[in-house]
């Protein structure tokens, strides 16, 4: 049974960002306001992340990374309704089954915070001989997660993640997406033993600040969208390149209900549209966040798939492609 939760959890975490993205998204579904995050060789040995969001309850503690609990997910019938990022309850175990987890958390209502360790879902002791129930410690409000030795039960995956600085650009990339994408929301990360940070913005700052803070230049060629469709449910903002900066490819961020995915066909349109304003050899940042009825969006996608599809997609996406060929079009005549 070990081996099999083994080999499901492995289709969820592939990489040390893909742990960071889940493990980014509770944060905010705790309705954090900081995140703080700290990793070492490429999260492959460390990966940590504090939030200030509301914590898990003592009595949850033992639960978390079991897989299929969730807090998030009352009836089999809110998928179709989700609106929060989790719903799925297997980020935590999946996690708890290829790496070392260690949570410290306390809720606002407790005297003191609450330190448990896990592997394969279950809690697990700290040092073998003493007991596997949490135990209390000193904390603020928020919660603590650290996973150590990434994969080190699954030596095929270890060894195909070569190269440290390679996963920690692919998570600063995950952390980026975030930042930009949560104004609100203040995100450090920096290499354990650093003192100075590779991403930090601030919850004042806007989304604006926080690309020009992120990718330079590129904010001072950028346009603003926002438009609602009501017939086709959903209403698309963002940021998008003037056609005439250039970056070495396309840098496309997209969320969609606030998770950030991936979609294809979109991105090819784009693709297309820009390539009628730019030479050849240059390409457009785009960053779109798609609110969409929850209801038209697929969620019975695989977690491992960021690839999201929804209802009417191609009207859909004829109508972003619209609403972006106009703006270029003004910014452009
Ligand atoms: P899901 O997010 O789909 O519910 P996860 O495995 O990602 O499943 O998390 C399991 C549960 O652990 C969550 O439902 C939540 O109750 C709790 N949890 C995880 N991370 C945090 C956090 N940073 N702050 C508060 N609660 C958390
Ligand atoms: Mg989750």
């Amino acid at each position: 049974e070990t081996v099999v939760n083994r080999i499901a959890a492995g289709e969820i975490i592939h990489r040390p960002a893909n742990a960071l993205k889940e493990l980014i998204e509770n944060c905010l579904d705790a309705g954090a306001t900081n995140i703080q995050i700290t990793i070492k060789d490429g999260g492959l040995k460390l990966l940590q992340i504090l939030d200030n969001g509301h914590g898990i309850r003592r009595e949850d503690m033992s639960i978390v990374c079991e897989r299929f609990t969730t807090s998030k997910l009352k009836k089999f019938e809110d998928l179709s309704n989700i609106s929060t990022y989790g719903f799925r309850g297997e980020a935590l175990a999946s996690i708890s089954h290829v790496a070392h987890v260690t949570i410290t958390t306390k809720t606002s209502d407790s005297n003191c915070a609450y330190r448990a360790c896990y592997s394969d879902g279950k809690l697990v002791p700290a040092k073998p001989g003493i007991s596997a129930e949490p135990k209390a410690c000193a904390g603020n409000t928020g919660t603590q997660i650290t996973a150590e030795d990434l994969f080190y039960n699954v030596p095929t995956r270890r060894k195909a993640l070569k190269n440290p600085s390679d996963e920690y650009n692919r998570i600063l990339d995950v952390v980026n997406r975030y930042a930009i994408h949560n104004s609100g929301v203040s995100f450090t990360c920096k290499k354990q033993g650093s003192n100075q940070a590779d991403v930090n913005t601030l919850s004042t700052s806007s989304t604006l600040d926080n690309i020009r803070h992120i990718y330079g230049n590129v904010a001072s060629e950028l346009i603003e969208l926002g438009k609602s469709f009501r017939k086709l449910e959903f209403k698309v903002n963002g940021y998008i390149s003037n056609a005439n900066y250039n970056l070495k490819k396309m840098n496309f961020l997209l969320f969609i209900n606030h998770r950030a995915v991936e979609n294809s066909s979109l991105k090819k349109t784009i693709e297309s549209i820009y390539a009628t304003y730019l030479p050849k050899s240059t390409h457009p940042y785009v960053y779109l966040s798609l609110e969409i009825n929850p209801q038209n969006v697929d969620v019975n996608v695989h977690p491992t798939k960021r690839e999201v599809s929804f209802l009417n997609e191609d009207e859909v996406i004829a109508a972003i492609g619209d609403t972006i060929q106009e703006r270029l079009a003004d910014a452009n005549s």
